[in-house]
């Protein structure tokens, strides 16, 4: 079976630098699952649906026309022809993306999709459940953590940096619920693979984290 390298950890933790990294390096394949979620909320939510409508958010998660579009700037997401790239990044979208995200016939029916994007030569995968489910054989598994205080302070040094303003305190809230809500659901919540090796990125720079993940893809 084709190379699956699975990162799963909370936002923030990095997850989205690392497997792009690795996915240019390697020239693998990236699957980016969160974005799914992510779209199925958006989706979800311009339908009118309400986000614990199970049927209805099963019935769309199988038809949700969604692709994948690699551009210059990054990987493009695309819901029925629309650019929804920037729509789906916002902390509001995030947190839509773990309610639908706590529905097991929701997660079901994501499954094949998500397991259609492993292809020769390989693929890394980015999420919460990559190593524990949905690649539950995965050659690789990853799992990188870092606090609840120092994701809040990337994610205030993100904005900032695309010239928002970000208030910290509410951030760090934000940060703390949608992690709780990914921990704490009944199907596959947030945690570590047994085989999982972990890194905590707290005290590691983007380019330490990334030669470290290649020390143990190469091993
Ligand atoms: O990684 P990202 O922040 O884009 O994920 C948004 C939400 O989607 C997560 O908080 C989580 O609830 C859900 N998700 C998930 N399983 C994945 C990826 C994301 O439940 N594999």
């Amino acid at each position: 079976k084709p190379i699956v390298i699975a990162v799963d950890g909370p936002g923030g933790a990095g997850k989205g630098e690392l497997t792009k990294r690795l996915a240019r390096s390697l020239g693998y394949e990236l699957l980016d699952s969160g974005a799914i979620y992510r779209v199925l909320a958006y989706a979800a939510r311009k339908a009118g649906l309400a986000l614990f409508d199970e049927d209805s958010l099963v019935q769309e998660a199988l038809v949700v026309n969604l692709a994948f579009e690699p551009q210059d700037d990054g990987v493009h997401v695309i819901l029925n022809g629309e650019d929804v790239s920037l729509a789906i990044r916002t902390e509001e979208a995030g947190a839509n993306a773990s309610k639908v995200a706590v529905l097991p016939r929701v997660r079901q029916a994501l499954l094949a999709r998500q397991r259609d994007f492993r292809q020769e030569p390989g693929l890394v995968a980015d999420g919460r459940d990559m190593g524990t489910v949905v690649f539950p054989d995965a050659q690789v598994k990853i799992f990188l953590d870092a606090s609840c205080e120092v994701r809040a302070k990337r994610r205030v040094l993100q904005l900032e940096s695309s010239g928002k303003t970000a208030d910290y305190a509410a951030i760090l809230q934000e940060i703390t619920e949608r992690d709780e809500r990914d921990r704490n659901r009944s199907v596959a919540p947030l945690k570590p693979a047994d085989d999982a090796v972990i890194i905590d990125s707290s005290d590691m720079t983007v380019e330490e984290v990334f030669n470290k993940a290649m020390e143990i893809v190469k091993e």
